[in-house]
């Protein structure tokens, strides 16, 4: 394979060691170096796929430092592969500082498409796939996951987490309290034997799971069905127009010209601006 000295972000997989790429293969026997999260973890991939590697750790705790090192080597000439324990590096794992500082030194990125645990499981869920969001792991504490997941409550799209399962049920049940009734998925050991998916309304999920703690156990991807999309709900530019409008207009005049700048009834607009109004005056 003859390419540009570049960094490669290579894929590997998330169990099934058959899931990676005859691209991804060629690469990594190809590089002058292999950048891994943890090098004896990828020297079993590696020796499977019989390629012998320079091997190079870059994780969380030195990459900063290494980063320079591994750009230098770019410049001088030699290829470099970044590998991280399972899946697409940088997504819930190290390399974001590496990438950037890469494109800030013109050295080229070069990524490799493959295995990802969010889209592996997001495809199989059965949720909405028009339009999600990725939310990586959830903060460890309870007060800090329980006000991120506030924080996500009105999102309409199919949310994704990556959950520990000492945490999962814990999880599900703080969704049962926070938002109902409201659709989970729960996909585990993906591409791996005992690979599962279950799928119940939340407070459901945390009876289900109470049940039975070899159902918490693997890797995990927690999928949960976006929020119903309120259909009286006015968006937020249509707000930022009327709040502008307000200042320099009366009430009624304001909610008229915002209507007709967006399309939207005026009627709405001018109730809301009265609702405003008498919170206001409540307050003072
Ligand atoms: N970079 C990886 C990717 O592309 O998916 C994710 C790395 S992150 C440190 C590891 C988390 O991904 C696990 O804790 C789990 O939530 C999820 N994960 C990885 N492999 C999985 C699998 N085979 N089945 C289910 N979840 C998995």
């Amino acid at each position: 394979m003859q390419s540009p000295p570049s960094l490669y972000i290579v894929p590997t997989p998330i169990g099934n060691l058959a899931d990676i790429t005859q691209r991804a293969i060629e690469v990594l026997a190809m590089v002058d170096v292999v950048a891994a999260e943890d090098t004896r973890h990828s020297s079993v991939l590696l020796n499977h796929l019989q390629i012998k590697a320079n091997l190079l750790a870059l994780h969380d705790h030195n990459e900063q430092q290494r980063a320079d090192a591994l750009i230098a080597r770019v410049q001088q000439g030699q290829s470099v592969a970044l590998i991280s324990d399972a899946g697409t590096p940088l997504i819930s794992d190290p390399g974001y500082h590496l990438v950037t500082r890469c494109r800030e030194a013109g050295v080229r990125v070069i990524p490799l498409p493959g295995a990802c645990a969010a889209i592996t499981a997001l495809s199989a869920s059965g949720l909405p796939t028009d339009r999600f969001t990725f939310e990586g792991f959830l903060p460890a504490k309870e007060k800090a996951r329980d006000d991120r997941l506030t924080e996500l409550q009105d999102e309409t799209r199919t949310l994704i987490f990556y959950e520990s399962p000492r945490r999962l049920l814990e999880t599900v049940q703080a969704l049962a309290r926070l938002y109902g009734e409201r659709q989970i998925v729960v996909a585990r050991e993906l591409t791996k034997t005992f690979e599962s998916f279950q799928s119940l309304p939340a407070p459901a999920m945390a009876e289900w799971l109470a049940a039975d703690s070899n159902r918490c156990r693997g890797e995990i991807v927690l999928m949960i069905a976006g929020a119903k999309p309120d259909p009286d709900a006015i968006p937020s530019e249509v707000l930022c127009t009327l709040a502008l409008l307000q200042k320099e207009l009366p009430l009624k005049r304001a909610a008229a010209l915002t209507a007709e700048i967006h399309g939207v009834k005026k009627n709405a607009l001018y109730k809301l601006g009265l609702e405003q109004a008498s919170v206001y005056s409540e307050g003072t």
